[in-house]
């Protein structure tokens, strides 16, 4: 696999998107075809990968599988058959069914298509198919991608990876139904913070506009995905928010409010970790600050933070320093050591 700066990456080409139509066409010739998207996976990874998967379905292509690293086999019962890492809000997105566990994913499909990556590292083990696959097609709309695949449908102007899995699909002629429009909605509505953030553009909305032509219902998603969380989470959150800490000369005096949730939080209030993606979204509402963070224990000593900004520090060179990747307003990296060790570094860098 080979990556390349990011200050090379640009929007795609037409030449790139011809490599990547021929390479679909040439997996509807009766190859396997895995698609991959990242470790945790958002509503943008989930939404863009199942997306395109129905439309590949659609197309014929059968022997069609989807996954992202840690994807074990299904929790039964309750009525979902997926896998248990599948946040709970998203486990009614249509394609759910194509899903397998990782280590029974294709060892060498013919296709491989991976979504909202910005590096290789963000397909855990599932990264060797950059590798062994016949044709490795990276969709993807980070400024920091890598650029590790072999043909890039890479571009850092789109708001989601939804955005370039619609070109896509569009260019392979697949029609826009119901079920592909829940998916990339869901993925648009994710990444745009529903359709609040700066990347809102006119095209944005014009593309929710295709979305919702199809019949499907906006309200009901967003509530599903953004309005609906156990009792536990709203007194987990008390818990966690009284916590919060105000550093008003932190950044070079722009200000940094930030705090952090442990797995013993999470335990105390039978809580999974997915309750926990909106509360970067409850922190970074203090006026007195530019730069929030919030620092989620995943293990002993390993930390998923996310960072937000309000416009004068590009959060995503503080990621990338610390290992890690986003954009300039939002971006995340894997911290290590204890909660200090983190904020220090986080402290250190900004
Ligand atoms: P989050 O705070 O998890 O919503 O992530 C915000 C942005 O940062 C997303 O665009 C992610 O792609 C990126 N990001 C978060 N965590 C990581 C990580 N460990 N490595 C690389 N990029 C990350
Ligand atoms: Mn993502
Ligand atoms: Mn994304």
């Amino acid at each position: 696999m080979v990556e390349v700066p990011a200050a090379e990456a640009a929007e795609p080409t037409a030449a790139d998107w011809a490599a990547a139509v021929a390479a679909v066409r040439g997996g509807q010739a009766g190859g396997t075809v895995l698609l991959v998207c990242h470790v945790n996976p958002d509503g943008d990874a989930l939404g863009s990968m199942l997306g395109v998967a129905l439309g590949l379905r659609r197309l014929g292509i059968t022997q069609l599988q989807a996954t992202f690293p840690g994807a074990t086999a299904g929790a039964t019962g309750g009525g979902y058959a997926g896998p248990p890492e599948v946040p709970e809000p998203f486990r009614w997105l249509p394609g759910l069914d194509l899903v397998v566990p990782a280590d029974s994913a294709y060892p060498a499909p013919d296709l491989f298509l991976c979504f909202d990556a910005a590096s290789a590292s963000r397909l855990g083990a599932l990264a060797d198919r950059l590798d062994t696959a016949g044709a490795a097609v990276v969709l993807d709309h980070h400024a920091s991608n890598t650029r590790f695949g072999g043909i890039h449908l890479v571009d850092p102007g789109a708001a989601a990876t939804s955005v370039v899995a619609e070109g896509l699909l569009s260019r392979l002629e697949v029609p826009l139904d119901a079920e592909i429009a829940q998916c990339l909605y869901v993925a648009l509505a994710t990444d745009t913070g529903s359709f609040r953030f700066d990347m809102t553009t006119p095209a944005v909305h014009e593309m929710a506009a295709r979305l919702i032509a199809t019949g499907i219902s906006p309200g009901e998603i967003s509530r599903r995905i953004f309005d609906t969380r156990p009792f536990g989470a709203v007194r987990l959150y008390g818990d966690v928010l009284q916590r919060a800490q105000l550093e008003p000369d932190a950044a070079g005096g722009v200000g940094l409010v930030w705090t952090y949730a442990t797995l013993d939080d999470l335990a105390r209030h039978g809580q999974k970790a997915y309750v926990l993606e909106a509360l970067i979204d409850s922190v970074r509402c203090a006026a007195e600050a530019d730069v929030s963070c919030v620092i989620k224990q995943v293990g002993p000593a390993e930390w998923a933070v996310s960072m937000r900004s309000k416009g004068a520090v590009d959060v995503s060179r503080v990621a990338v320093a610390l290992g890690g990747g986003g954009h300039r307003l939002a971006a995340g990296f894997t911290g290590r050591g204890t909660v200090d060790d983190v904020i220090g570094a986080i402290r250190a860098e900004l």
